[in-house]
């Protein structure tokens, strides 16, 4: 076999810090991996010139992930069938919301036997039916797809701090993981001394978990902005946790209650965005200012996206088309009053209300 050739789609802030990753990986590891990683980049101004142009020329996202070096080895390429043309790996880094457009463009450019990991946080919701972005990517382009999630603050990762992730892999093996072809092309291109994974058989189970936790983001920093403390956003993240928990045994069954309880895309990426995520930042001046959520989105994030409360709106929507039947008893009130607090203008001191 010829040399893995590796596209990442999406440039932000977390595809950014994980192109730098990548392209380290391969560097180091010729015999695998074409050294050349491209990175998808939605074509935009930076400072009167093409942010590809700026990419390339300084080897930095100056718009997304300022001072610091990706790696010479990275390309950012505007055009996405010009991207994946030879992609043989293919890393799915956008915001959510713009996925479905994306995979659009991408039918019928892609090359045979190709591989993906999806690093997107988010569900998608039709109607009373829900799916995870590995499915949704693995569906539409007819190839396997894993899912990479984890307590992972892309700035924290960009700088090497110590963090972990969690790789759900597309198996129905219950044999060793590691030795599978999956896990090692992924594990070798994603993992460092700095920045370790796990794998787990529940690809489902580490899309739900990354996907729901921006909810619980948003009611922790509600909790910052009103001042309760400590004990409260404790509260809230164990509340949290369990419904996050219970909602994915019950709508997704082929889940694992191991991967929310004892993984970094479960409990541990709930602690890090509840400390640290962009959508805990917002929810905290959402109740200091009173403005709305995307206003705040434009002025506090720079042009980066948040993915919390349009996750909010889809759990809600399901939850009210599946109302007839849905068992936990109480339902799911924390997700609820999110959206709620979000779209609906409740105050965010009735948050703990329903609980
Ligand atoms: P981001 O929040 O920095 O968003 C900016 C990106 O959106 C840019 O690449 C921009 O080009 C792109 N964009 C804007 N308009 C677009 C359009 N119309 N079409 C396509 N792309 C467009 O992005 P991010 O932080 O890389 O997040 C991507 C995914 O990774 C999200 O699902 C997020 O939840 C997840 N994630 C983020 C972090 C983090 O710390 N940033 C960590 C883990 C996972
Ligand atoms: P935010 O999008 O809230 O910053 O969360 C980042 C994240 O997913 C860390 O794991």
């Amino acid at each position: 076999a010829g040399l893995e050739r590796v596209a990442i789609i999406g440039s932000g802030n977390w595809g950014s810090a994980i192109a730098r990753i990548a392209a380290s990986n391969a560097k180091a590891n010729p015999r695998q991996f074409h050294p050349e990683i491209i990175m998808w980049t939605h074509e935009e101004d930076f400072e009167g010139r093409p942010l590809t142009e700026v990419i390339n020329s300084t080897h930095e996202n100056p718009r997304y992930l300022p001072h610091v070096n990706i790696g010479e080895n990275v390309r950012a390429e505007k055009d996405l069938g010009k991207a994946v043309a030879n992609a043989t790996a293919l890393i799915f880094v956008t915001p959510h919301q713009f996925l479905e457009a994306t995979l659009e463009e991408l039918s019928g450019k892609i090359r045979d036997g190709v591989r993906a990991v999806t690093l997107i946080k988010g569900v998608k919701v039709e109607g009373s039916d829900m799916t995870t972005f590995a499915s949704v990517i693995s569906s539409r382009l007819n190839i396997p797809c894993s899912a990479l999630c984890g307590a992972n603050i892309a700035q924290e990762v960009a700088m090497d701090l110590f963090s972990e992730s969690t790789l759900g892999i597309p198996t129905s093996s219950s044999g060793d993981l590691e030795s599978l072809p999956e896990v090692k092309l992924w594990k070798t291109l994603f993992q460092t001394p700095k920045f370790r994974i796990r794998v787990v058989a529940d690809v489902e189970g580490v899309c739900l978990g990354g996907g729901l936790k921006n909810i619980i983001s948003l009611a922790a920093g509600f909790i910052d902005g009103l001042g309760w403390g400590a004990n409260a956003k404790a509260a809230i993240m164990r509340t949290g946790f369990m419904e996050l928990h219970d909602f994915c045994l019950e709508f997704f069954p082929s889940t694992t209650s191991s991967t929310f309880l004892q993984e970094s895309c479960g409990f541990g990426d709930i602690i890090a965005s509840c400390i640290g995520g962009r959508n805990r930042k917002v929810a905290e001046a959402m109740v200091k200012t009173g403005k709305n959520i995307s206003e705040l989105e434009d002025t506090l994030l720079d042009g980066q996206k948040l993915q919390g409360a349009l996750t909010a709106r889809d759990i809600h929507n399901f939850l009210h088309a599946r109302r007839d039947s849905v068992k936990r008893p109480g339902g799911y009130p924390l997700f609820e009053a999110v959206w709620n607090i979000c779209y609906n203008n409740m105050e965010p001191e009735k948050l703990i209300d329903n609980l």
